[in-house]
C-alpha cells in the first residue's frame, strides 16, 4: 500500500469528457489525477467506436471516436495529468478535514479536495462466459481483452463473438498466420462490413474456420485447457482442440461502488445543479453521461459545456475568496503560459 497522493482534483473517468475536464481545470491552474478501470483512455469512443465517424463535435466536420480523443490528449498535454488506469474507484469517502479519500482496486489512495466523476455509463466490464471451471484458466489461457497479442504466436485460437473485437482480433491473427477458428451464436455480424466481408472470403478459401454455435464445456488436462465442446444450430456436438480462447461478448456497464457514496441518484445517474454540475456533497462534480438534470442530453458536446462550468465552479469551492476573471485562451497571456503556447502577434 502507498501513502495518499494528494491532490486538489480527481477526476473518475477517462473519456471525452473526464479527458476534456482536465483541460478546462487546467486552464484554472489545477492539476489533476485521472483514474479509469479500462486500460486505456477515451471512454465509449475507444471502447465502443474507435473506427467510426463523429459529425456533431463543433467545428470538426467529422472525425472518428480514436481521432477525437488523441486530440483531446494532444490538447491537455501542457497541463501533463497523471492517469492511473486499470484500476475502479472502490470507495469514497468524506475526511474529518473535508477533502475526500479515494481508493482504487490496485489499492491506490487519493486525498483531494474536489472530485470529478465523468463516469459516463459506468465501469465496462466484458461480458463473461458462465462455464464450470473458467475462471481457472482466466487470463492465462481465457482472454477477455488482448493486452499481449504476441504471446499468442503459434498458438490454435478459437475466437468468440461477432462485433468488430472479435473479427478485427480473428483477421489480426490470420494476418500472423495463426490457426484461428471464430465461433459466433448466429451467422450475423455487427462488425464493420469490410471486416466481415474478409472473414467470409477466408473462411470460404478454408483459411479461417467459423462455426455458428456456442460453448457447451471445457475439457482440461494437466491443470490446462485443451479443448472445448461447441453446438452448432442443429444440435451436434464438436470438440475444438485449442490452446488459446478469446471472448469478445461485449462490455456492459455498470454504475458499481458509485451508487454507495451518499450521492443523489436518479435512475442510475448523479443529480447535479446545471449551474455549477455540483452533486448532493460540495466539492463533488459530476460531468458527461452520468449525469442527470431537466433536458440532459447524453452528447459529447453537452459533457464539454459541463466541464466548463464545472471547473470555474470547483475554483470557488476552493477559494471562494479568489475573484475568478473569464479570459480568453486569444488573448489571455496566463492562458498561453498555462497552455505552453507562444502569445499570437498581430498585425
Ligand atoms: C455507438 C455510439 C456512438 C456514439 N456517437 C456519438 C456521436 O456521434 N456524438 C456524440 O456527441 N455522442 C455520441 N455517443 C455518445 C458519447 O460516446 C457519450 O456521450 C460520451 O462517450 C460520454 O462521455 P463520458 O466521458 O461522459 O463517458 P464515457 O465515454 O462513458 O467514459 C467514462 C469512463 O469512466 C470510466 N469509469 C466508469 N466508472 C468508473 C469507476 N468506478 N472507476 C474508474 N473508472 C470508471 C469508464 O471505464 C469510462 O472509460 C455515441 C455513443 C455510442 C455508444
Amino acid at each position: 500500500m502507498h501513502s495518499p497522493i494528494e491532490t486538489d482534483a480527481v477526476i473518475i473517468g477517462a473519456g471525452p469528457v473526464g479527458l476534456f475536464q482536465v483541460f478546462e481545470l487546467g486552464l484554472l491552474e489545477i492539476k489533476v489525477h485521472v483514474i479509469d478501470s479500462l486500460p486505456e483512455v477515451g471512454g465509449q469512443c475507444i471502447e465502443l467506436y474507435p473506427d467510426k465517424p463523429i459529425y456533431d463535435i463543433p467545428a470538426i466536420p467529422v472525425c472518428t471516436g480514436r481521432e477525437l480523443v488523441s486530440n483531446l490528449l494532444k490538447q491537455i498535454e501542457s497541463f501533463k495529468p497523471q492517469f492511473h488506469l486499470n484500476q475502479e474507484i472502490s470507495t469514497l469517502e468524506k475526511q474529518a478535514d473535508g477533502r475526500f479519500l479515494i481508493k482504487t482496486s490496485q489499492d491506490r489512495e487519493f486525498l483531494t479536495k474536489t472530485v470529478f466523476i465523468a463516469a459516463g455509463v459506468g465501469a465496462f466490464q466484458p461480458r463473461t462466459l458462465n462455464l464450470d471451471g473458467i475462471e481457472a484458466f482466466v487470463d492465462t489461457q481465457v482472454f477477455y481483452r488482448v493486452r499481449y497479442p504476441e504471446q499468442l504466436n503459434g498458438k490454435r485460437i478459437v475466437i468468440c463473438g461477432g462485433g468488430d473485437s472479435a473479427l478485427d482480433w480473428a483477421l489480426h491473427f490470420i494476418d500472423q498466420r495463426e490457426n484461428v477458428t471464430l465461433i459466433h451464436r448466429r451467422d450475423e455480424f455487427k462488425a464493420a462490413p469490410q471486416s466481415i466481408a474478409k472473414m467470409r472470403a477466408l473462411c470460404a478459401a478454408g483459411k479461417m474456420q467459423l462455426i455458428i454455435g456456442q460453448i457447451t464445456g471445457l475439457e482440461t488436462s494437466n491443470h490446462q485447457l485443451t479443448e472445448i465442446a461447441v453446438i452448432n444450430i442443429d444440435g451436434e456436438v464438436q470438440n475444438i482442440a485449442l490452446d488459446a480462447l478469446l471472448l469478445f461478448y461485449g462490455l456492459s456497464p455498470k454504475l458499481g461502488p458509485i451508487a454507495d457514496w451518499g450521492l443523489d441518484i436518479d435512475r442510475k445517474q448523479i443529480v447535479v445543479d446545471t449551474a455549477r454540475f455540483q452533486t448532493s456533497t460540495p466539492g463533488i462534480f459530476a460531468v458527461g453521461d452520468i449525469n442527470i438534470y431537466p433536458g440532459k442530453k447524453k452528447l459529447i458536446l453537452s459533457g464539454f459545456h459541463e466541464a466548463a462550468l464545472a471547473a470555474f465552479a470547483a475554483v470557488a469551492y476552493l477559494a471562494p475568496e479568489k475573484q475568478i476573471q473569464l479570459q480568453y485562451t486569444t488573448t489571455s497571456s496566463k492562458l498561453h503560459k498555462a497552455l505552453g503556447v507562444s502569445p499570437p502577434t498581430f498585425e
